[in-house]
This record gives C-alpha cells, sequence and structure tokens, in this order.
C-alpha cells in the first residue's frame, strides 16, 4: 500500500496549473493572481474632501467660535464628478461636498456641522486645523506601491481595490471547472421515494459542495448506473470541458460491479491503487483525454470520498490555481477521549475540535458510511499509521474542516 504523503506527492507533480488569463474583473472573484498588481496611479487619485462643508485657509478661520463666528462668503459651490478647477481666495470659501476636488488655494475643510450651512456667507463656529477632512492624493497608495500579490485569491475587498485601481481586467488563474459525477445502480435522487435497497445519492451533491467550498466552479451530472460504457462516455464527455473530474463509487477491490475501474482501466492513463489510510483506501487518479484533464476516482462510501477529497482533491485544486502551499496544516490537539486505528493505516477520524480548549472529542460512528457523524464533525483527527492506539490526554494533529 501507498503512503497519503507519497500518494499526494504524485498527484501533485502530475497536475499542471492552468493558463493565466486576462479575466475581466466583473467575473474574477475566486480567480487567483497570477503576477503582482502596483498602482499606476496615486490613489486617491487627486486631493479631495472627506466630508460635505467648506473648503478654506485654516488661517482663515483660526478664531472662529460659537460666541465669534469667522464669517466668509461662499464663492461656488463643488460636488463629486466636477471636473473643473477652481481655485480659492483668502478670506472666502467653496462649498464643497464629500469626494469632490479640492479648490486650488484651500488647505482645511470645515465640516457642514461647525457652520449654519449657509449658501451665500457661512458663519463657522470652529476651526479646522490645516490638512482637517482632506484627503491627499497618493495617502492609500502611491504610483508603484504593491497593491496584491501574485498567488492573492481574489476576495470581495481585493476585486474592490482592482476597481479602484482602474484595472478592468486582470491576469490570474479563474476557478477551476470541476465535474462531479456519482455511479451506482443503488443510487436515487434525494427527494424522490425510496423502496428498500436503493439509497439516496449523497456524494455528488457532497463532492460539488466541496468543490465550489474549495473556489471551483461546478457541474454536477446525473447519476450514472453501472454500465461501463455509459460511465466512460459521461467521464469522455466532461474531460472535454472540466480542468478537474470526481467520480463517486466503483472502484473497491475486485468487485464485478466496480464500474468505475472497468471502464477507465482499458485507457490506460488511470491508475487504481491502495492507500494506506481509512477511510479511504480504494484510489484512482490520472490524466484524461487530449486536455490531460486530471480525474480522482473516488470510493462510493460517504466519509471515504469526502475524506478523499480533503486529502487529495483539494491540493490539487490549489495546484491548478499555482497557489502556494497545496496542503491544509494541521494543528495540534490534546484527545479528550482514546482512539483506536487499524495498524499500517493513517486514519482520518470524525471529532469535534474545541479551539480554544485546544482539545478535541472523537465522535462515535467512525465506519465509513456513517454520514451522519461526519455532519456533527468539525475537525479531523490524524492516527498516523504506525500507530493503532492514542490514550485519552495525547497531542495529536487535527485537521480543521472548512
Ligand atoms: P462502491 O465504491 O461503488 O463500491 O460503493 C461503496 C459504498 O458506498 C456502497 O455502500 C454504496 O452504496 C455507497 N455509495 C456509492 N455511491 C454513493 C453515493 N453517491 N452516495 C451515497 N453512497 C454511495
Ligand atoms: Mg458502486
Amino acid at each position: 500500500m501507498q503512503s497519503v504523503e507519497s500518494y499526494r506527492e504524485e498527484i501533485i507533480a502530475a497536475i499542471t496549473p492552468l493558463p493565466p488569463e486576462d479575466l475581466a474583473i466583473a467575473g474574477a472573484d475566486g480567480a487567483v493572481l497570477a503576477e503582482d498588481v502596483r498602482a499606476a496611479w496615486p490613489l486617491p487619485g487627486f486631493d479631495n474632501s472627506a466630508m460635505d462643508g467648506y473648503a478654506v485657509i485654516a488661517a482663515d478661520v483660526a478664531t472662529a467660535s460659537p460666541d465669534h463666528p469667522v464669517r466668509l462668503p461662499v464663492e461656488a459651490e463643488v460636488a463629486a464628478g466636477d471636473t473643473t478647477a477652481c481655485s480659492l481666495a483668502a478670506g472666502r470659501c467653496i462649498k464643497i461636498m464629500t469626494g469632490a476636488r479640492l479648490p486650488d488655494g484651500a488647505d482645511a475643510v470645515v465640516p457642514v456641522e461647525w457652520t449654519d450651512g449657509g449658501n451665500e456667507i457661512v458663519a463657522v463656529t470652529q476651526p479646522a486645523s490645516k490638512g482637517h477632512a482632506i484627503r491627499l492624493a497618493g495617502d492609500d497608495a502611491r504610483p508603484g506601491d504593491l497593491l496584491l500579490m501574485a498567488g492573492t485569491r481574489l476576495g470581495a475587498a481585493q476585486i474592490g481595490v482592482l476597481a479602484a485601481a482602474g484595472h478592468g481586467t486582470v491576469r490570474a488563474r479563474r476557478r477551476p471547472r470541476v465535474t462531479v459525477i456519482s455511479t451506482g445502480n443503488e443510487l436515487a435522487e434525494p427527494g424522490s421515494p425510496l423502496v428498500p435497497g436503493l439509497i439516496w445519492d449523497s456524494n455528488s451533491y457532497m463532492l460539488a459542495a466541496a468543490a465550489r467550498q474549495a473556489g471551483c466552479e461546478v457541474t454536477r451530472y446525473p447519476t450514472q448506473r453501472d454500465e461501463p460504457e455509459a460511465v466512460l462516455a459521461a467521464i469522455e464527455h466532461a474531460a472535454a470541458t472540466a480542468d478537474l473530474l470526481i467520480t463517486s463509487g466503483g472502484v473497491s477491490m475486485g468487485g464485478e460491479h466496480d464500474v468505475v475501474k472497468a471502464a477507465l482501466t482499458k485507457l490506460g492513463t488511470v491508475t487504481f491503487r491502495k492507500v494506506a489510510m481509512q477511510p479511504g483506501m480504494p484510489q484512482g487518479f490520472g490524466l484524461l483525454g487530449a486536455r490531460s484533464t486530471p480525474i480522482f476516482t473516488l470510493p462510493g462510501n460517504p466519509v471515504s470520498a469526502f475524506v478523499s477529497f480533503r486529502v487529495f482533491v483539494e491540493p490539487a485544486v490549489r495546484v491548478l490555481q499555482n497557489i502556494q502551499g497545496q496542503r491544509a496544516v494541521p494543528r495540534r490537539a490534546r484527545l479528550t477521549g482514546p482512539t483506536t486505528s487499524p495498524e499500517g493505516r493513517q486514519s482520518f477520524l470524525r471529532g469535534i475540535l474545541d479551539s480554544e480548549a485546544g482539545a478535541v472529542t472523537p465522535l462515535t460512528g467512525q465506519s465509513s458510511h456513517q454520514i451522519a457523524s461526519l455532519a456533527r464533525a468539525n475537525a479531523l483527527i490524524i492516527v498516523p499509521e504506525a500507530v493503532t492506539e492514542f490514550p485519552a490526554g495525547e497531542v495529536v494533529d487535527v485537521l480543521e474542516l472548512p
């Protein structure tokens, strides 16, 4: 049996990052920057007012007080979006709105709250010091400043700064397109009635959700019956457009109903093996078709499929977007109860992590079909291959679930 680490390394080495593209910023959230983004212009681009009020020369209002207001003639009014330059002479003021360009000569803005709000003559009741309520050009970023580093995943704030800095497009790797296909004659659509012997398909929905959570754009194919020709056709169809394929089921050891294995073995580019882990031992991985689309054939037991996604597929997704650090780094926590694990297999046990206490409690229901227990867990407890038992109190590696 191959170790989890060696299998994961093999996968990571086999996958090529997506090519960078010029993406319109409107659809670029979730993409990962392929290069640094620097400011080409100052941010803000010009001196402007931070408040609604009056642009003044600070010295002119230095003596203002409620008892002895300074009265200034209002020369003009500038609003956000006015592009004509205007200038201010001593002893006067210009009514100004938030975001409006600061008149030449002005060195402070008196907020409207410190005045009587006059339109022809304004009474200022409080002095504004030099620079008050002024946003200076370049106070956020200067030309040449690094705004975003290559490798950054674009979220709302990052899209915001790209727009603010005037970039309509960005050089990045888009969200990987992932297709999920589940197989099995026993599978029925959730929401439809069931007869004994059938189960509702949980994997395709779960894996689709996991892939979306990992930042992918997901297509879920209809469930495939255990017919190798049809399964192969579906896989090949998906491989023509997807960046990564995930199948569930049909890869167990030796059963004649192992439809995914039967469908793919003759292609020769997907290999099936036993990985020294529990759950998730039967695994298949390879590259398919003209586009060398990576395919993961995950085992059908829901917890096996889930753990396999976390341990193998998610790192592969990160490679597709060229994100450094492919592997989720475990944290350490103290076991509140004992655990057991088969010899020679790395176990991923479902647990509840209390981050504050640094403690993790193994759940009951550790079989690979027990998805109810998985849904209660917020962490996977890792028991190394060589270890068969951990006593309560042992400090162990734990993978937090997103
Ligand atoms: P297989 O890997 O196809 O041999 O399936 C192993 C176990 O997982 C069997 O008990 C299947 O019924 C179950 N299983 C397979 N596919 C799914 C699925 N999509 N949703 C829930 N359980 C599944
Ligand atoms: Mg099956």
